[in-house]
């Protein structure tokens, strides 16, 4: 769609007359940026701060929705970053705006860049290569106190980082190094997040979404959102999120790491449904499901149930240290089946530490049961990914060979129980996992890496050859061992190094 086509189509966007504009973008598309509530957060704060004001651009609006304005043309561009492989989309929309991708290869003739976004909690030591400065964590208070720096600094970088220095929240990389300083944490009276533009141009379609809790008090080793994370849960009154709901609001979406864990979720959800209002949830635990907030749930136009399992057996879910059991994603069919909602999906990870094929062969048993209870169950596939700032940081990945393996045998075993047409298997690449991992565990090299070989093509042959070129090794304290392969390749490559 062009540029006309979606702002006629949105509803909320800001506009306004400032005397400082910044880019904010999204190096992903128009419908993963507008469906993140971090991006629209910051939009709102932007624009909320006296003669400043944000315009949009993403991976495929080049660009800015809101004054049709190529990106290049901006004295400061912003972007959240969500995952590792959006730094493909960094590196994309910094070359095509004619702007250096590195930030060592600029100079006051070009705009300040700057990130932040939701890799920050975990690695953003490869995000560093294409920053001047990188916001850590939650970003409310600390992307204002950076545009007054900037606006103070005439938008010049040398002036900006010694304003900067020695302050919390920001990650300086060409001062920092790969020494990253810890995230940031929002004051909770500036919570809830919630959206600013409804668009049908979203998976979301016209969702409001509005935050019910922030962070978690669970402890999964191998999640960075755990409660030791800026200090656990923090829960959001429900009278705040209800009197935030706009009158036009008729899709209604509640997001949080862990929505089901707030103490009164029944109660919001019930406030949402029986305002005529149908409602989303963006983390339902199988351990929290209730006959009464499954129910509200299908009358507030839910289709699909979605749990996570995250491991394959319960031996898995306890060395990921994952509360839910059989007997919750076995309670959760029934929910399912009782209130007549079409399928249910659980997420699971394959390739988690220790895993084998027993494991396996347990999930295979356990869809036995599923579907005995509901007609259509669905599994979202995962490779496990080790992710820093988690206990599980530094673990190996299992393998591609390894996780395609666990995959062919869990659709053998579901075939051999008569499960084919019943039990949908929907596996996210192990390829890309393995690309995910080498970034969730690498340094500045790896963001180096992902500059090459989107250059080259972006193929996965062009990241394994460019993470050899660059010697990109994760590292950690149990580091994965690069293949025979590799190590000769890494040698070849030190020595024509040597040579030139
Ligand atoms: S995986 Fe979910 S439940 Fe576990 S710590 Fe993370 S957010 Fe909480």
């Amino acid at each position: 769609m062009d540029r006309r086509s979606l702002i006629a189509d949105e509803r909320g966007t800001l506009h306004k007359e400032a005397e400082t504009r910044v880019a904010l973008v999204y190096p992903s598309p128009y419908r993963a940026a507008m469906s993140s509530l971090g991006y629209q957060q910051i939009y709102r704060v932007l624009h909320g701060m006296p003669g400043v004001a944000a315009d949009r651009a993403m991976l495929d609006v080049p660009k800015t929705l809101e004054e049709d304005m190529p990106i290049s043309s901006y004295p400061l561009l912003a972007y959240s970053v969500a995952y590792e492989l959006e730094l493909a989309g960094v590196v994309e929309t910094l070359d095509r705006a004619g702007i250096p991708a590195l930030a060592s290869e600029r100079d006051d003739r070009h705009p300040l860049v700057i990130a932040g976004g939701p890799l920050t909690f975990s690695n953003p030591a490869p995000m560093a290569p294409f920053f001047d400065v990188i916001v850590m964590g939650e970003g409310e208070e600390v992307i204002i106190e950076l545009m007054n720096a900037a606006r103070d600094a005439g938008f010049l970088r040398d002036r900006l980082w010694t304003s900067l220095v020695g302050r919390p929240g920001f990650y300086l990389p060409h001062l920092h190094g790969e020494k990253v300083p810890p995230v940031a944490a929002a004051d909770d009276a500036l919570l809830p997040a919630r959206s600013v533009i409804q668009t049908p141009n979203t998976e979301l379609s016209n969702m409001f979404m509005t935050e019910a809790a922030r962070g978690c008090s669970r402890g999964c080793t191998y999640c960075v959102m755990r409660r030791s994370t800026n200090g656990g849960m923090r829960i959001v009154p429900r009278e705040s999120i209800i009197a935030g709901i706009p009158e036009y609001a008729h899709k209604v979406g509640l997001v949080g790491a862990a929505v089901t864990d707030h103490p009164d979720i029944v109660a919001v959800v019930r406030d949402i449904v029986d305002g005529g209002r149908s409602v989303g949830i963006s983390s339902l635990r199988a351990d929290k499901l209730t006959d009464e907030l499954v129910r509200l749930l299908a009358k507030g136009g839910y289709r699909t149930l979605t749990v996570a399992g995250d491991g394959a057996s319960e031996r898995m879910r306890r060395v990921i240290e994952r509360s839910t059991k059989a007997e919750h994603l076995i309670h959760s069919a029934q929910l399912a089946a009782t209130h007549r909602l079409h399928t249910l999906k659980v997420y699971m990870m394959l390739g988690v530490p220790s895993e084998t094929d027993a494991d396996v062969d347990e999930l295979v048993q356990l869809s036995r049961e599923l579907a005995a209870i509901h007609p259509r169950v669905a599994y979202g596939l995962a490779p496990f990914v080790a992710k820093r700032n988690t206990p599980l940081d530094g673990t190996p990945f299992a393998g591609i060979d390894v996780v395609e393996h666990r995959l062919v045998r869990l659709r053998a075993g579901l075939k051999a129980a008569g499960l084919g047409g019943k039990v949908e298997v929907r596996p996210t690449s192990a390829r890309w996992a393995w690309v995910e991992y080498m970034l969730a565990q690498g340094e500045m090299s790896a963001g180096l890496a992902v500059m090459d070989a989107h250059r080259a093509g972006g193929t996965f042959a062009a990241y394994k050859k460019a993470f050899i070129a660059r010697g990109v090794v994760p590292t950690g304290p149990r580091a994965r061992v690069p293949s025979s392969q590799e190590l000769i390749a890494l040698k070849r490559q030190r020595l024509a190094t040597l040579a030139t």
